[in-house]
């Protein structure tokens, strides 16, 4: 029998317990912002798997791009026989990235990927190894990346030991009392009580911090730590793998700093549904590992380049980042107007279309709601709304949503978190 729970059952005896479902739905098709399981039942989809989908299910140019290339060719590994989109996307990439220093592109596949191959390619420029992140921070499930991740429960629990010399700061937070002078302080504390500043290869920092709540770094943290890393000859890593690929109003996040990164991890939207990642930096930068240094059998597959470069051009024709800044406002304005009416609703903030709001009992964001944030996400699933949560305390709902949707569909979704939120407090 083809109905969610029978799939559940089946999925249960055949799956680890490890991997996690946050909805216990099984899709059968779905189109743009909206998907339907395999019961026929409509489901309004605000998560985009996780920060996969800004340019929506199944976008008409991705998908004819990817047909395509499927008549062509699918696999020959880059590093056997080459083939042109791998060059154009990044030449593409090359060209948007930040920082009047040329640029260079190497493709992987997984964002966990493109973080682990920062570091390498950070540690082959510096000849250093120490790694400075942020609480709070997250970079993947690889041992590296798991090493980085500044957020225990449940990724790091059970897995280690972990990469040594990784070191985790604090990240600026003034709702809950980190002010960038704290954070920027516990940096230079790293270097008298753990490492010193002239082993240290990279700071890695995400623009807007995406498990851990959807913290926005402010500018003058980012200005502070290029100065660290300028005084101490240390690279700043922007981890962009859930900011990147449009989500924020820029095709980068990053390029709303004040200052240039040295080097760019990107993936999740960049493909439009297809496994990609990419690290974008400084061209010396990235020469310094030796020729078969890097690579992978998958890594920047053809069907994947083929449809990162339709997103690029769904992004220039259908103007998506001023589409990710028209989202955001609109999600903002709704959300802070029930807010006003929420006292549980203790915060409203984002960047562009990267829009979350926080839950603390009695408005107070020292006391976190996990419970009824959970209620909240429980009861949007209910009325077919797919939501996400995350947050060092599983106390803030984020918002991914396709910025191909329609203003009239964000408006239903946004009624379901309205009234998601008041039965939830019932
Ligand atoms: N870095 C950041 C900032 C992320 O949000 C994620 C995924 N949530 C990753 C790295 C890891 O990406 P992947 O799951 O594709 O390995």
């Amino acid at each position: 029998e083809r109905t969610n729970a029978a799939l559940m059952q089946r999925r249960k005896n055949a799956l680890p317990r490890g991997v996690g479902q946050s909805h216990e739905v099984f899709i059968d098709r779905a189109k743009n912002a909206e998907f339907w399981d395999v019961e026929g039942q409509r489901y309004i989809d605000f998560a985009g798997g996780i920060a996969v989908l800004n340019t929506g299910h199944l976008h008409d140019g991705v998908t004819a791009a990817v047909k395509a290339q499927l008549e062509q060719y699918t696999h020959t590994c880059f590093q056997v026989v080459a083939y042109e989109p791998y060059v154009e996307l990044a030449e593409e990439l090359n060209a948007i990235a930040p920082g009047t220093e040329p640029k260079k592109t190497l493709f992987l596949t997984t964002g966990a990927e493109a973080v682990e191959n920062a570091v390498k390619i950070a540690r082959a420029y510096t000849g250093r190894p120490g790694l400075i992140a942020f609480a709070g921070g997250y970079h993947g499930r690889t041992n590296m990346t798991l090493a980085l991740t500044g957020k225990v429960a449940p990724y790091k629990i059970g897995f280690g030991p972990f990469p040594g010399d990784v070191y985790h700061a604090r990240f600026p937070n003034a709702l809950h009392g980190v002010s960038v002078e704290d954070a920027l302080q516990s940096v230079e504390a790293i270097f008298k009580n753990d490492i010193e500043a002239s082993r240290v290869a990279a700071f890695i920092v995400e623009p807007v911090q995406g498990e851990g709540g959807f913290n926005v770094a402010p500018p003058e943290f980012i200005v502070g730590l290029k100065k660290l890393a300028e005084q101490h000859g240390i690279l700043l890593i922007a981890d962009e793998v859930q900011t990147g690929a449009g989500r924020t109003g820029t095709f980068y996040a990053c390029e709303q700093w004040p200052v240039a990164p040295d080097l760019i991890t990107t993936a999740k939207s960049l493909a439009g549904g297809f496994p990609l990642s990419g690290v974008i930096g400084r061209a010396d930068v990235m020469d310094a590992p030796a020729p078969g240094g890097l690579g992978g059998t998958y890594a920047g597959s053809p069907l994947s380049c083929a449809a990162a470069l339709a997103v690029l051009k769904a992004f220039r024709e259908e103007n998506l980042l001023e589409r990710s800044k028209a989202v955001g406002a609109r999600l903002t304005e709704s959300l802070r107007k029930l807010a006003e009416t929420t006292p549980a609703i203790c915060d409203v903030r984002g960047l562009g279309a990267m829009v979350a709001f926080e839950l603390g009992k009695n408005g107070n964001p020292n006391e976190p709601d996990a419970e009824l944030t959970k209620r909240i996400t429980a009861e949007a699933a209910k009325r077919h709304l797919v939501l996400l949560s995350c947050g060092t305390y599983g106390n803030v709902i984020r918002i991914l949503v396709p910025l191909t949707a329609s203003d009239a569909l964000l408006d239903e979704g946004l009624d379901i978190i309205a009234q998601s939120v008041q039965a939830a407090l019932q």
